[in-house]
């Protein structure tokens, strides 16, 4: 038994983790260990005693079982593409890093209920894929797919371009297994899609940044998959009428809005700067640029016109002509190709690097009730304009978030900008108006201080009672989502 193991020295924990494990699979060379200890921002760094990779829930458990009985620290890792510093170890604390991914199987899917049941270190695409071979689809959808973990998606209630029509990860999930702080495991695989037993577990674990427990694996939803798809780059009057412009075609196509994007020009123009391959969508200055996606699963939708068009498509062409008529639209780029939306999207999920190549920036992570963001936007980008910074924003508009990152000006020297004050003048309207400082990325480390500043102290006082309650030895993934207090 684990807990009768006398550990005394790293030497005889390390020959412990490999007895659970398999001594391939624990990693104890700095050169080995070296990549995951920093997520990919790269801003957070400090040591780990070991990495170990189970490979099934119940070596996961006796991992825990093993870091209760010497006081290690458990930080649970996925694809490490998480953007708070959430996924690597903390200074100061003995720590083992347990990486999921070897628990990368899709154990079942039911293509009668329309779900799958898949192991946290499962990459998002490959369940993407392993849906579309049933003609459906796991709709979860953003530039980091090919790396990032549903693992890591459950943990950061991860949102993404589809959250418009099917939700974030929350709503996608119908139940989860996992390994509590103290070794036990919880097993709610059933799929179950009503199930009033009291507490919802799943719940509580999802968005928790692995702060509760490590999820081991989760049933999610599927849906059928589109059968057409009406893409277009369209440069609207401002955000209001942005707004109108979504409800229109949300009423047009029966809610077949898929993805809603805020694409104004700085954004544009940063991503044609470091990626001059990329092409613009529209020719001349576009204010403000949306990128909106509508899909249907209906053949009645996917049917070919006359003319050689699909319905949708010619559906939405002719709604964007009459939105041009009353001069909600400036001018719109419809795709006419496959290629054509691909690359749409990959001008959209291009972003993150382009501002990151860019020079210095602060990312914020920001929602707004959708009738506040015109407001919002308007008042901070002048005020941001007037402190010296360039803000680069993109934003799931159709869900509400900003990602409002803050570049220097031209000409400016990021290094003298006053960062903390245009910090305060963003939290200081975003409150005013009833926004969150973190709409889907999470709080990780690197958003600690302002959770301790808005976060209300009646709900940050339950979610550390609940902490308490479940890892009173504070051992999974300390230094996270939880300010100290
Ligand atoms: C280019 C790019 C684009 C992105 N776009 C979006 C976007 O549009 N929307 C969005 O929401 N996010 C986005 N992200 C952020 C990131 O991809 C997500 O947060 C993703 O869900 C993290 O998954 P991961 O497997 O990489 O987790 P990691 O980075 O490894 O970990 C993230 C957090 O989850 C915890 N965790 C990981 N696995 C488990 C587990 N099995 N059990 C318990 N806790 C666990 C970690 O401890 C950490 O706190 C983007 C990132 C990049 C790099």
């Amino acid at each position: 038994m684990i807990e009768a193991i006398q550990i005394t020295d790293p030497d005889s924990i390390v020959s412990a983790l490999k007895a659970v494990v398999g001594e391939d699979h624990v990693l104890t060379r700095p050169e080995d260990v070296e990549g995951y200890l920093t997520d990919w921002t790269g801003q957070y760094r400090a040591p780990a005693l070991a990495v170990a990779r189970p490979a099934s829930t119940a070596e996961v458990a006796e991992l825990i079982k093993l870091c209760n009985a010497c006081n290690i620290a458990v930080v649970p890792q996925g694809g490490r593409t998480g953007l708070c510093g959430g996924g690597v170890p903390v200074a100061g604390r003995e720590t083992l890093v347990v990486s999921l991914t070897r628990m990368n199987a899709v154990r079942s899917l039911d293509v009668d209920g329309r779900t799958v049941i898949a192991e946290a270190g499962v990459v998002l695409e490959t369940l993407h894929d392993a849906a579309l071979k049933h003609d459906l689809v796991f709709p979860l959808m953003f530039g980091a797919k090919g790396s990032c973990t549903i693992g890591g998606n459950l943990s950061t209630n991860a949102g993404g371009s589809n959250v418009v029509r099917y939700g974030n990860t929350r709503e996608l999930c119908l139940g989860i297994e996992a390994v509590l702080p103290d070794g036990s495991v919880i097993n709610a695989l059933t799929g179950l899609r009503k199930d009033n037993t009291g507490y919802d577990l799943k719940d509580l674990l999802i968005g928790a940044e692995g702060t509760l427990g490590i999820i081991t694996a989760a049933v999610f939803k599927l849906f059928p998959a589109p059968k057409a798809r009406s893409t277009a780059f369209l440069s609207v009057a401002g955000l209001d009428s942005a707004l109108k412009v979504l409800n229109r075609l949300q009423d047009h196509t029966g809610g077949g809005v898929e993805a809603f994007e805020y694409m104004p020009q700085p954004a544009v123009d940063v991503i044609c700067k470091v990626f001059p391959a990329i092409r613009r969508p529209l020719e001349g200055k576009v204010a403000t640029g949306i990128l909106v996606e509508v899909a249907s699963s209906r053949p009645h939708d996917a049917a070919e016109m006359q003319d050689g068009t699909i319905r949708l498509a010619t559906e939405v062409t002719e709604l964007l002509g009459e939105l041009m008529e009353e001069g909600l639209v400036l001018d719109a780029m419809v795709a006419q190709s496959e290629q054509q939306r691909a690359d749409l999207w990959k001008m959209r999920e291009a972003i993150l690097e382009a501002i990151t190549e860019n020079g210095p920036a602060h990312h914020l992570d920001l929602s707004l009730p959708l009738a506040r963001i015109a407001r919002f936007v308007g008042e901070m980008d002048a005020e941001m304009d007037r402190l010296g910074f360039q803000p680069l924003t993109v934003g799931h508009l159709g869900d509400g978030n900003l990602h409002y990152a803050l570049s220097a000006a031209k000409g400016r020297d990021w290094d003298a900008l006053p960062l903390e004050t245009a910090k305060e003048k963003v939290f200081a309207l975003l409150t005013e108006l009833g926004g969150s400082f973190s709409a889907e990325h999470g709080i990780g480390q690197s958003k600690l201080a302002v959770m301790t500043k808005l976060k209300e102290p009646a709900q940050l006082d339950v979610m550390r009672s609940i902490k308490r309650a479940l890892d009173p030895g504070n051992i999974i993934n300390p230094g996270k989502l939880l300010p100290p207090g």
